[in-house]
């Protein structure tokens, strides 16, 4: 596996694999990224996995974007774990691991931002304003650099695959975002990076969010179609118990491509919930069967 740290040792490397494979298959090789911010998981390996399985020259980059995060987030203690992120991706057959640094991908006279509007600006956007800004741009460079035929993102991050997606289409990106399964812990709770910064109390609360997106899914099933009524039974799960509070940032049913809140909820929709236990944010979503 080749790990490059800078563009211009990634532009060589990704060209000379190119070049390779050409040579032993006379033909072109379908080339996968998975764009993450490192910290690996069992949610980030399924990614990979997916993407070693489809394609032939596989990427993953590893950039802690300050772009995505706003001032007084956790960009600063943003777990940094990268020997162990290199293990994780060699032992999956990553072909090739970008890990650049921000003054590399954000160089003194660096001056562009690729924004989608509408889309980014609802949910996590307005919770966390710029956020999607950062994500987009630094995804765009991620695709001007690998230049990747598919690209894996995790439904965990519903909202961003959909901005992701819009992006690729008005953009005319020639390539296909695929989106991969959300990877939980036994107890439901999604994995995620963050999860490290709970608590006991707090992780002992957390399972709490899935148990109540669930129950919206069995009301769902039951036949319940308000959505003032899903979010007040399922919302009444959150704290229902002993233990530290889950604060409700965002509780709804939302149409799966524009993202739009339901007052009706429909087969396909998609449940989205963001909380804060302490100072940790988490989010995770499920869809509404028919
Ligand atoms: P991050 O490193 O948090 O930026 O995440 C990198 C990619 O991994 C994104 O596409 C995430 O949606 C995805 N991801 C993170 N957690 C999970 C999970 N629990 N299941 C599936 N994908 C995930």
């Amino acid at each position: 596996m080749i790990v490059a740290k800078t563009r211009a040792e990634l532009r060589i490397k990704r060209h000379e694999l190119i070049v390779a494979y050409h040579k032993a298959n006379l033909s072109r090789p379908v080339v996968g990224i998975v764009p993450t911010m490192g910290a690996l998981h069992a949610g980030h390996s399924s990614l990979i996995e997916h993407m070693v399985r489809e394609c032939d020259l596989s990427v993953v980059t590893i950039f802690i974007n300050p772009a995505q995060f706003a001032p007084g987030e956790d960009y600063d203690t943003y777990p940094r774990t990268l020997d162990n992120d290199l293990r994780v991706c060699e032992q999956a057959g990553v072909h090739l691991v970008f890990a650049p640094g921000k003054d590399e991908m954000y160089p003194a006279d660096y001056q562009t931002t690729v924004r989608v509007a509408g889309l980014a600006e609802q949910w996590c956007g307005a919770a966390r304003p710029g956020h999607f800004d950062g994500v987009t741009t630094v995804v765009s460079k991620l695709f001007g650099l690998i230049q990747p035929d598919r690209a894996y993102f995790g439904q965990k991050d519903y909202q961003q695959y959909r901005v992701i997606e819009r992006m690729a289409i008005d953009l005319e990106l020639s390539v296909d975002i695929v989106p991969c399964e959300i990877e939980r812990e036994p107890d439901g709770l999604a994995l995620s990076s963050r999860n490290r910064y709970l608590s006991p109390a707090e992780r002992a609360a957390a399972p709490r969010i899935y148990q109540a997106l669930t129950r919206m899914q069995e009301l769902f099933a039951e036949g319940e179609r308000e959505v003032a009524r899903l979010i007040a039974s399922a919302g009444r799960l959150l704290n229902d118990g002993p233990g530290p509070l889950i604060k409700l940032e965002y509780f709804a049913v939302v149409h799966p491509r524009s993202l739009q809140a339901r007052e009706t909820a429909e087969p396909g929709d998609r449940v989205l919930i963001a909380t804060r236990l302490g100072k940790t944010r988490l989010i995770d979503n499920v869809p509404l069967e028919g």
